[in-house]
């Protein structure tokens, strides 16, 4: 007889062998051994509160370094718990690997502990599910989940463990053993696709690029730089876009969003969806004439929403360095002293003036736009910003800026609350591996903030020094102050009568920070904001909080549009 290995040290080993980092999971029966075994090769194990939260983690750690990380989960409940997680990577296009326990082989079908289809109830959030028949066939399987998770258009992956199958022992040599998943294949474009999309843009007369997280993923920032520059040619970035190219660059004319979807004649989207993200595509929000040129390595995604003039299929890497490089050989750019140029540069002025009026009315309770003036002041300009909320999120997009590609993760194309702590894990640990230096700030609405808070000290006991500022309106959406919280509420029985959108009036949630000896922020003021900002920059080994109590009735600026068109359904 050869050495034994059970099925623990066999997964351990294949994941080892595909080049995973990191795991984040909640562990109990049957997976505690598969944990350790993780750690005995060398895998960093991050123990969440929250199934959910530990799948967020996972998934922006895929995102963050285009290699799937695993969120490891018990069976029955725990894995159930990661579906919102599973769908939410999904539907971004992220890489994912999700490993669940379940339950021993002989207990099924007669009322095993956390008896679960497991592998049929993950099908519809996975590109793959499988249950390995054997220990021994473990490393394909799980060779073939990195490879589906990362291959073609990036996803999730789902891999099954009975109890037995993980505590089997199997002759060693009886392992079949896989090799290690390469890159995945660059996509090049079809050269006459190439050509016709300069010839329409090299035509057009208010051409722009729309950057999408697709661009972000695909590492195309350097040659998104190099159209957006050589070409003179106005862009606008989706929101986790943001940063791909800098939204302090010139070119960036996000102020004026609305007039440069509505006017555009020519649009190249890099990896956007044309989703409710950005209208459909649509009019009243697009030009209806408007000649779209989709670049995405997805052919399935092409034409969704309104037939695209062209659609590239195509890495947007190589694909947007062949098409500047058509448009350079013929020296083609949009003159800035165009009439295009001059309305969007109007309008970006307007917004500015606008928005520059609320950023400068500092008196408490403050707004949404002065507090994110400010904060945006003082925190270095490559930090790593995780943001979720309503108003939180969307206020905060437009002022917070971003510098670098990767920096803004959110909500998302899912719109998930709750991914915002998740996130900030993942972002943090990611700082601690490639730029110590780097900080991660979560920006939290009051509501958003509390789907996931516990994961404070997830943050504690790693020493992850992120900075969650909670911009608090005592509600979703829309806040309340004391005085209406307390005449909804008089005598009557509160279930019927609190406003289903209100949270609790005045909650400290800086006294959180207690729970580990340590002080957070309450802030009502610009010096409270400036001051609990700088303090927190200082500490290097603890999260903070900063409880920051906003105008309950602060809101948006008016808006041209309603956030979602109306359907017309
Ligand atoms: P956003 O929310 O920013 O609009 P989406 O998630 O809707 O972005 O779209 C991203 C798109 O990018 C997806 O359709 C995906 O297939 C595509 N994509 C991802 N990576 C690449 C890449 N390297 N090259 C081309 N397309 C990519
Ligand atoms: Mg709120």
């Amino acid at each position: 007889m050869g050495d034994e290995m059970d099925g623990n040290t066999i997964l351990a080993e294949a994941l080892k062998l595909q080049g995973v980092e990191y795991v984040f999971g909640i562990v109990g029966i049957p997976v505690i051994e598969l944990s350790m075994a993780m750690q005995a090769v060398g895998i960093h194990y991050v123990g969440c509160r929250n199934e959910q939260a530990a799948c967020y983690a996972a998934q922006a750690m895929g995102y963050l370094t285009g290699k799937p990380a695993v969120c490891l989960v018990v069976s029955g409940p725990g894995l159930l718990h990661v579906f919102g997680g599973m769908a939410n990577a999904q539907v971004n296009c992220w890489p994912l690997l999700v490993i669940g326990g379940s339950c021993p082989q002989d207990h099924e079908g007669i009322g095993g502990f956390q008896e679960c289809n497991q592998v049929e109830l993950s099908r519809p959030y996975c590109k793959y599910a499988a249950r390995p028949p054997h220990p021994k066939l473990i490393p394909t399987h799980v060779e073939k989940a990195i490879r589906l998770a990362t291959f073609g258009r990036p996803g999730v992956s789902y891999l099954d463990f009975p109890g037995n199958m993980l505590s089997m022992s199997v002759v060693s040599g009886d392992v079949i053993v896989a090799s290690r998943v390469p890159p995945p294949p660059v996509a090049f474009p079809d050269p006459s696709q190439v050509k016709e999309a300069s010839l329409i843009l090299s035509q057009s007369k208010r051409p722009l690029v729309i950057i999408g997280k697709g661009a972000a993923y695909g590492r195309a920032e350097s040659a998104l730089w190099y159209l957006i520059n050589t070409c003179n040619i106005p862009f606008l970035p989706t929101p986790m876009g943001k940063g791909v190219v800098s939204d302090t660059d010139e070119h960036c004319v996000a102020p004026a969003r609305s007039a440069a979807l509505q006017k555009a004649d020519v649009i190249v989207l890099f990896g956007a969806r044309l989703n409710w993200i950005l209208h459909f595509g649509r009019s009243p929000r697009f030009n209806p004439n408007v000649k779209i040129i989709q670049v995405d390595l997805c052919a399935e995604e092409f034409h969704n929403s309104r037939p695209s003039t062209v659609a590239i299929q195509g890495d947007i890497r190589v694909t947007c360095s062949s098409i500047t490089q058509e448009l350079s050989a013929q020296g083609w750019s949009v003159p800035s002293s165009s009439s295009w140029w001059n309305l969007l540069k109007t309008k970006v002025e307007s917004n500015k003036t606008t928005v520059g009026k609320m950023i400068a009315d500092t008196r408490p309770p403050l707004n949404y736009y002065t507090v994110f003036h400010h904060i945006q002041d003082i925190i270095p300009k490559d930090s790593i910003i995780c943001s979720e909320g309503a108003n939180t999120m969307d206020i905060g997009r437009a002022i917070l800026s971003n510098t670098l590609p990767r920096h803004r993760l959110d909500a998302g194309t899912f719109g998930t609350m709750g991914v915002g702590l998740g996130f900030a894990v993942a972002s943090a640990l990611w700082c601690q591996k490639y730029a110590p230096q780097k900080r991660v700030v979560c920006v939290e609405g009051d509501s958003a903030f509390g789907f996931s808070g516990m994961e404070l000290e997830t943050m504690y006991r790693y020493k992850l020094p992120v900075i969650i500022i909670v911009v608090n309106n005592n509600g979703i959406y829309g806040g309340f102050d004391q005085d209406t919280f307390n005449a909804i509420r008089e005598g009557a029985d509160p279930t019927q009568v609190t406003p289903p959108t209100a949270l609790s009036v005045k909650v400290h949630y800086e006294n959180m920070m207690s729970l580990f000896g340590k002080k957070g922020f309450f802030c009502q003021t610009i010096p409270e904001v400036q001051q609990a900002v700088r303090e927190s920059l200082k500490v290097v080994d603890s999260p903070s909080i900063i409880n920051i109590a906003i105008n309950p009735a602060a809101d948006r600026k008016p808006q041209p549009f309603n956030w979602l068109t109306e359907s017309k359904l």
